[in-house]
């Protein structure tokens, strides 16, 4: 989907405009639609075909035409006229979190800053730190964000690549000379984020199917094409690899560029003490082939279960498989219900009885309504009397919808000093009270740990939406003392969310696995703020199963009536 290509090319061109002191207007204008276009769950091109771009709230006949143009063409004409007179090397440089656009163009203005090494270099000086609006404290952070783009080195979110991969497949599947498509590597295993994305095939004519992978739609560059392998540039920049392999050899190739690197060095270990060889086209003792036709085989051949490949990353995985007593992870159709939306009483697009029938889709039983408190204005939090208005609604709705019961709830702010944003009369009348923390980010980890631990200490509190804040490749962690916010959840029944936005993922999957042991119960929530993202369910199984977590350490695979007795009330 061009969605994201394009939201991108409107939030460049805000950020060049905002950094050549544009009108302020016009930078809204864009900004507002690269929102919408990141946002949207339908595919742009679609809704271009049937005319209804400006049905898009925040899209015009002006933008509406950029987008159009940027289909037609695969470029936008404006933006390649905004971009006259700044180098690459600037925009380059208006990637990093926390580095606005004014404060770049006063940087580029004042000490002649071109690129990253003149801005890191700049950054360490009294004379930058001097500068108006800039100051030791702000400096560090930019620092802080520098190190966060290097470290993301052009990886994707997972929820960016699933799409892709799912594209480059269906489109592969229709040509008819595929046997078997699959993606290996570390989207095979779910990671969060994702560098190159790796493909594996079967099939007759290795060189008619590469051929036909170098040219589909989605590719913008072919950097390889052989007999084998083919290796192309899509839309968007990624990276994606397809390896044509023998049928006899597939499990083996699967199992070999699945990956992850350390858990396939302890197979060949294992292998070597048997007497026997793995690679990517089979299992061989001395010459002879013995296995590889499918990865069931491989794990056989070595006298363990087949290891699901979320769990292949070397983190006890191959002695619990040597043990029989690998777990048996949370699939994605044991899922009873979404804990976390947000409908248009605050941010969210759809309205609850929308809202509902899309979680029928899901089958799911119950789908807890968790609108913001009014602290988070920017995203229209609701007042006391608003929240009782919603919850009198909820109540007269589920006398009238048929298979699903809507929760009312809410996702409170735990405000600064740890109190919540709505009074406790308000929160006894909710089925499920969600609290998170929307502010005051850089808060010391003491204050940060206190203020969590507040809400978990209230009675009131069911569950803490996204625990440690982070954004993928935009916001790290705020510093907290995980460990306790673990220990104190279990101990008072607190649950703790997976929230399954694509860009949070939080908690991560080392977090949850850390968080069972210790004893607290989880969630899988979408934080949904459309219909269609509560498909992003599955990316909270992804981190789930990532964390080692069973059905049983999920509280919402539990039905309605038993899942509500689990809460803390
Ligand atoms: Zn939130
Ligand atoms: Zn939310």
């Amino acid at each position: 989907m061009k969605n994201r290509e394009l939201s991108e090319i409107f939030d460049k061109m805000a950020d060049i405009l905002e950094f050549k002191g544009d009108n302020p207007f016009k930078i809204n204008a864009y900004r507002k639609a690269a929102r919408v276009l990141k946002d949207l769950t339908e595919d742009i091109e679609k809704l271009a075909r049937e005319g209804k771009l400006k049905d898009l709230s925040g899209v015009g006949s002006g933008i509406a035409k950029k987008i159009e143009e940027y289909l037609e063409t695969g470029r936008v004409s404006k933006y390649e006229e905004v971009k006259e007179g700044v180098s690459e090397g600037l925009i380059e440089l208006l990637k990093i979190p926390d580095l606005g656009p004014k404060t770049l163009a006063l940087l580029h203005k004042e000490m002649n800053i071109h690129n990253m090494t003149e801005l890191e270099e700049a950054l360490q000086s009294e004379k930058a730190r001097a500068l108006p609006g800039m100051g030791a404290k702000k400096a560090e952070n930019i620092l802080r964000g520098i190190r966060l783009l290097k470290e993301s080195g052009g990886r994707i979110p997972l929820g960016v690549a699933l799409p892709l991969v799912n594209q480059v497949i269906e489109l592969m599947k229709t040509k008819g000379i595929v046997r078997e498509i699959f993606p290996a590597g570390s989207l095979r295993r779910c990671r969060e984020t994702i560098g190159d994305i790796d493909l594996l095939a079967t099939g007759k004519d290795g060189t008619r199917i590469i051929e036909e992978f170098t040219h589909l739609p989605v590719v913008t560059e072919v950097l390889a094409a052989g007999k084998t392998k083919g290796s192309v540039i899509t839309h968007g920049g990624t990276q994606v690899d397809l390896r044509v392999v023998p049928g006899e050899s597939f499990g083996a190739a699967l199992q070999y560029f699945t990956g992850s690197k350390a858990h396939n060095v302890r197979l060949r270990e294992i292998a070597k003490s048997q007497g026997l060889k793995i690679n990517e086209y089979g299992v061989f003792r001395g010459e002879e082939r013995i296995g590889g036709s499918t990865e069931e085989e491989v794990y056989q051949i070595l006298g363990l279960p087949w290891i699901p490949p979320e769990l292949r990353e070397d983190r006890g995985e191959i002695d619990a498989a040597m043990k029989g007593s690998l777990p048996s992870l949370v699939e994605l159709s044991d899922i009873k219900g979404d804990l976390h939306v947000h409908s248009d009483w605050s941010d969210g697009s759809a309205t609850l009885e929308e809202l509902a029938q899309e979680a029928k889709k899901f089958r799911y039983e119950y789908l807890l309504i968790a609108d913001h408190s009014i602290a988070v204005r920017i995203a229209g939090g609701l007042s006391p009397e608003e929240l009782l208005r919603q919850i009198e609604k909820i109540k007269k709705l589920n006398t009238k919808l048929k298979g699903i019961t809507l929760l009312a709830g809410t996702e409170v702010d735990i405000l600064s000093d740890g109190s919540l944003d709505f009074p406790d009369e308000v929160l006894e009348k909710l089925d499920v009270v969600v609290a998170a923390v929307h502010s005051g980010f850089k808060q010391d980890i003491h204050t940060m740990t206190k203020r969590i631990l507040g809400a978990i200490e209230n009675p009131l509190v069911d569950i803490i939406a996204h625990p440690t804040g982070r954004l993928i490749g935009g916001r790290e962690p705020y510093a907290v003392d995980l460990n306790e916010i673990f220990s104190r959840s279990a101990a008072t029944g607190t649950a703790l969310e997976i929230n399954a936005y694509y860009e949070r993922l939080d908690l991560s999957d080392l977090n949850c696995r850390e968080a069972q042991k210790r004893g607290a119960k989880l969630v899988i929530s979408t934080d949904a703020h459309q219909p269609n993202q509560l498909d992003w369910m599955r990316l909270g199984i992804a981190v789930a199963r990532r964390g080692w977590l069973e059905k049983g350490d999920v509280l919402n695979t539990l039905p309605l009536e038993r899942f509500l007795n689990s809460l803390k009330r």
